[in-house]
């Protein structure tokens, strides 16, 4: 992996935030990317105080098209397209099936589901070239259990899996692996805010009884990118604390 570039999208919060700084140390190069000029600006300054030097922060709005261009010229520019591809960037915008918008329907589907497989067709292409690559989506424990509100969401995190199937089965034989974890709950400044009762109430779910670190499901990540995981694909596995048993 010490060699590689890899691409970890939404890496200015959260789950991609901890992702890039573990995969700084793992590989030669990280591309990460936020939605604004001003989320790119602040996580670049971010990173720069903590000393990573190896990481190349972009914007890419992966539900616009002209931006996803942009992002791809501009790495293709630099020579950077990517040996391994992370799709963590993702959104919820909930509400109840019967209430929900078809423009809230549209804008988690296009961003989640869409744009994260035109990026992947677009990295595809030079990973066969190599003839060498891995694929990791970051779906999530509602792809397979529903959540009541994020009908939206859980569709397109469900597209995400039989999508990574498919892209396995199509590029087994072209030595790229393609796989998928999925998070139950993890302890991210969105977690941190929730109030306590509602903290208690998820946590009963959980049989750990405590959310995810983060860095547990960079752990979990680093593996399905490294050569020890190479005859694993199509796979997607859960990271939930026993909450959602298969
Ligand atoms: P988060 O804190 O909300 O961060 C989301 C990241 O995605 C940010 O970097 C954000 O950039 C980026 N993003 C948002 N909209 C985008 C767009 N249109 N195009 C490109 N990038 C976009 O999310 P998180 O909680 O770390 O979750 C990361 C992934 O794990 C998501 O796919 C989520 O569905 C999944 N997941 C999370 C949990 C959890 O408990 N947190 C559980 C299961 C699955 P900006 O900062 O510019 O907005």
């Amino acid at each position: 992996m010490e060699n590689s570039t890899i691409l970890i999208t939404g890496g200015s919060r959260g789950i991609g935030h901890a992702l890039v700084k573990h995969f700084a140390k793992q590989c030669h190069h990280v591309i990460t990317t936020a939605t604004t000029e001003e989320g790119v600006e602040k996580t670049r300054d971010a990173l720069r105080e903590e000393h990573y030097d190896n990481i190349t922060v972009l914007p890419l709005h992966l539900g616009q098209k002209s931006s996803l261009e942009q992002f791809l010229n501009r790495l293709e520019a630099d020579n950077k397209m990517p040996d391994i591809l992370i799709n963590n960037a993702g959104v919820t915008n909930d509400r109840l099936a019967l209430r929900m918008q078809e423009e809230q329907w549209n804008e988690v589907i296009n961003i989640n589901l869409n744009g994260t497989f035109a990026l992947t067709k677009a990295c595809l292409r030079p990973m066969l070239k190599k003839r060498s690559g891995k694929i990791l989506f970051i779906s999530s424990v509602v792809a397979s259990t529903g959540n009541p509100g994020q009908s939206n969401y859980c569709a397109s995190k469900a597209g995400l899996l039989g999508l990574m199937r498919s892209l396995a089965l199509e590029f087994a034989s072209k030595n790229i692996t393609v796989n998928a974890l999925s998070p139950g709950f993890i302890m991210t400044d969105m977690t941190q805010k929730l109030p306590e009762e509602q903290k208690e109430l998820l946590l009963e779910k959980i049989p750990m009884k405590r959310f995810a670190h983060c860095d547990e499901i960079c752990q979990l990540a680093q593996f399905l990118c490294s050569q020890g995981a190479s005859y694993i694909t199509g796979q997607n596995i859960h990271i939930n604390g026993g909450m959602y048993i298969t």
